[in-house]
């Protein structure tokens, strides 16, 4: 076994809820010994799109939550996190809006989803900022969310293409080409932003934790 298996290995075991001790980051609330923060980066980024996450409640508890990392890498107002199994419901003040809008794309693997790099980049043929909408849970949490937001439907569905299985294997992949939520979208942001450095600086903290 090589050491950075035994690295995954070790970073599997961060427990779900770091117990409360003095010792956490005031930023990423970590214990200190796994903060991640020095692997964001030195400016938050501010793409022209959004990323808009619709978060299964039971996510917040998983082994390593990936979507901090996404919000303290991008200017606020850049990554909108709701909460809930279905969507919208009257709590989640803007989404309605926000799911009406013409530039609004869901990254569902549904029968119609069509291949992200086939879309227009931001700024090509008059192409104005994405909303782009990611459901973070495990697959069946994510489906289950889907089939109860009919809202959902009316999105034009992508997916991402020959994207390789996670380099960061920390959490149990439950299958296979199974990418955490900051992965999934570091890549599609990039993708639709025209802008194939902006997925390295988004995976930066991905990166520390691994390799450090
Ligand atoms: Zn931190």
């Amino acid at each position: 076994m090589t050491s950075e298996d035994n690295v995954w290995r070790e970073l599997a075991r961060i427990p779900a809820d770091p117990p409360d001790t003095r010792d956490k980051c005031q930023q990423c609330r970590r214990p200190v010994q796994v903060c991640w923060c020095p692997g964001l980066p030195k400016q938050r980024l501010n793409p022209a799109s959004r990323i808009i996450i619709l978060q299964h409640p039971a996510e917040a508890k998983r082994c390593l939550r990936t979507v901090p990392m996404l919000a303290l890498a991008l200017e606020s107002g850049k990554c909108l996190i709701f909460r809930g199994k279905k969507f919208p419901l009257p709590k989640h003040e803007g989404l309605a809006e926000i799911l009406n809008d013409k530039n609004t794309i869901l990254l569902y693997p549904s029968p119609g989803a069509v291949a992200l790099d086939t879309l227009d980049p931001v700024g090509i043929n008059e192409q104005k900022a994405y909303n782009l909408v990611l459901l973070d849970g495990t697959w069946p949490q994510a489906k289950a969310i889907y089939h109860s937001s009919p809202a959902l439907y009316f999105l034009r569905a992508c997916k991402l293409i020959g994207v390789p299985t996670s380099e960061y294997v920390i959490r149990t992949q439950p299958t296979e080409g199974c990418l955490s939520t900051l992965e999934t979208g570091a890549s599609a942001l990039s993708i639709l932003e025209g802008d194939p450095e902006l997925r390295e600086k988004m995976l930066g903290p991905l990166h520390y934790l691994c390799f450090n």
